[in-house]
């Protein structure tokens, strides 16, 4: 059989790395990483960048490093660092011997600051965080000097040496880099590099009370990584200066900055700081809540790491922010889903039925197919008998126009099984139907009249006594806006308060039983849905909607529109 080839990518991140092949300006070298912050687990922004660094990597013939930026101790920790190596294998991507830590560089880059100092282009300050603050200025204001700008290299070598000894104070004084406090890039008003902090690091202990900053630890990691095209998002184009002139001071090796659009999704937030207020506050359930934008949120929900790196070469890298429809995202895996899982019947929401000729006691089983998309995946038994479930929506005592499926006096095909018709229903004292009485017809069986009569619909079902309990969870947008928190807003208040929708009593079909967890599979009609990785045992089934079968956010959204 031969595969389909589609054809390269192409992008101006693409463009710059094969004119930079062609000019053999890394000699012929293409390395990239994907530098996480530990601070938070990945979301589906950070696959798009994972995708593209190890996916050029992959395409180039070149290397793609793992390296956690992991500089502020106070908000990082091991279970980041290892839910993000997780997330990053789970994705179908591999740094092999190449996992790095901006850690391992912290005396390299104390001997970058020190030579800095030693060149007068750094010094120590003593002012407050929020005198540095009021000295910075602003975009249409220049800053002001510090009075500690002036100290003497002599002075800020035995400073700064006394900060690493942690003679002084957290909070007490800072290093900062002398550049000039009246250029109009805020990030080159003497940044600060060093501050004092007295935190426990996830894998370098109490070794350290002064902590470099991100923006002086990270250009610095790529240039000892020799790294070719350090890629990054467009809110860095203004510190690429400040990386380079960092790198020209120490004369060090100078990897290629690129700056692409982030991913933003619409209906949700992608933030770490925000995603991680919502699992401090009890608003998801953890990390991997499955109305979570997170990878483990998603892959507990049911998606398949192939559609997520679908989703992401689809929306492709561009220079420009915008907000990607969610819809997009579901498109993806709605795709995958349709080749890959298998067809089953469920009912979400049972409705007892019960076919009046249909002999007591008596039992058959009806072929069924397993996916259409996929024959070599054949075929399979469903019990049928004389008590049946069908979907309550399935029913209507008084059918509004147009309404094709069962009511009086109206005959459907029961998927698989048989054409019945609806005779009667039996009522409870409050008046709501609980049991929908049928006949069916035995010249149906497998559902084709063979005098050519024909329904107008055909409804799912599962034997009464055949079919095995579950739970089923379904999910909505976690929230109501488009762009949660948009024009200053609090985030929270666009909380969907209806995102999870929790239904017991579910009905499956008996193949069902003992299912693992993780396992995905189409619920005929209802949608795609997957046992969930934590609350579903083999003996009490919990599943996660993973997605409908049709878009129909955006018919709601056209409605209301
Ligand atoms: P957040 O804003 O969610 O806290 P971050 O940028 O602080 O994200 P990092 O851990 O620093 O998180 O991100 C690691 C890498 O992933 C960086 O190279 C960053 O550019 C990239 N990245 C983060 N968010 C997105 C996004 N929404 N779209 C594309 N790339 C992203
Ligand atoms: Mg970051």
């Amino acid at each position: 059989m031969c595969a389909t080839v589609s054809p390269p990518p192409t992008d101006f991140i693409r463009e710059i790395i094969r004119r930079d092949l062609e000019t053999n300006k890394f000699g012929g070298r293409v390395h990239t990483r994907f530098p996480p912050e530990p601070n938070g687990y990945l979301h589906i922004g950070h696959a798009k960048s994972i995708c593209l660094n190890f996916g050029l990597a992959a395409e180039f013939q070149g290397k793609c490093n793992l390296r956690f930026d992991d500089t502020n101790p106070t908000k990082e920790d091991i279970e980041y660092v290892e839910s993000i190596m997780e997330d990053v294998h789970w994705l179908g991507f591999d740094w092999e011997d190449r996992l790095f830590y901006a850690s391992d560089y912290f005396e390299q880059l104390y001997q970058f600051a020190v030579q800095l100092i030693r060149a007068g282009k750094a010094y120590v300050d003593d002012l407050s965080a929020d005198e540095i603050r009021e000295h910075r200025g602003t975009l249409t204001e220049p800053g002001k000097e510090s009075r500690y700008r002036c100290r003497s290299i002599e002075e800020n070598l035995g400073l700064f040496e006394g900060m690493r000894a942690g003679k002084f104070e957290d909070g007490s004084r800072v290093l900062r880099a002398k550049i000039d406090m009246t250029s109009p890039n805020l990030n080159m008003r003497d940044p600060v590099i060093y501050r004092i902090r007295r935190a426990t690091h996830h894998r370098t202990g109490d070794d350290w009370c002064i902590y470099p900053m991100y923006d002086f630890a990270h250009g610095f990691s790529d240039s000892i990584e020799g790294i070719t095209h350090s890629i990054c998002t467009l809110e860095f184009e203004d510190h690429r200066p400040l990386y380079d002139w960092f790198l020209e001071q120490v004369d060090a090796y100078h990897p290629q900055q690129i700056e692409f659009a982030r991913l933003s999704l619409g209906y949700t937030i992608l933030s770490k700081r925000k995603l991680l207020q919502l699992v401090q506050e009890g608003v998801v359930s953890g990390w991997n809540d499955p109305r979570m934008p997170t990878i483990s949120g998603l892959r507990r929900r049911g998606y398949t790491p192939e559609a997520i790196r679908n989703f992401c070469e689809t929306i492709g890298v561009a220079k420009r922010d915008s907000i990607v429809d969610m819809t997009l995202l579901e498109y993806a895996i709605r795709e995958d889903l349709n080749r890959r899982a298998p067809r089953v019947m469920g009912v979400l929401r049972p409705l007892k039925v019960v076919i009046e000729n249909y002999p007591d006691g008596q039992a058959e089983e009806l072929d069924a197919i397993n996916n259409p998309e996929n024959p070599a995946s054949g075929t399979r038994k469903v019990p049928f008998s004389k008590v049946l479930y069908i979907e309550q929506e399935d029913f209507r005592e008084v059918p509004p126009p147009k309404y094709y499926r069962l009511s009086p006096g109206k005959e459907v095909r029961l998927r698989y099984a048989y054409f019945v018709k609806c005779t009667g229903v039996v009522k409870n004292e409050n008046g709501e139907v609980v049991e929908v009485r049928c006949t069916y017809d035995p010249t149906t069986r497998g559902g084709d009249a063979p005098d050519g009569r024909k329904v107008k619909a055909t409804i799912h079902w599962v034997s009464a006594e055949h079919s095995i309990p579950a739970k089923v969870r379904l999910y909505d947008r976690l929230f109501t806006k488009p762009n949660p928190g948009e024009g200053g807003a609090d985030f929270k208040e666009s909380l969907n308060p209806n995102s999870l929708e929790v239904l017991t009593g579910c009905r499956v079909e008996p193949t069902l039983q003992g299912a693992a967890a993780g396992c995905r599979f189409q619920f005929e009609r209802m949608g795609y849905f997957c046992t969930d990785s934590v609350d579903s045992k083999p003996d009490a089934l919990v599943f996660n909607r993973t997605v409908q079968l049709r878009d129909t956010w955006a018919k709601i959204a056209a409605q209301q529109g």
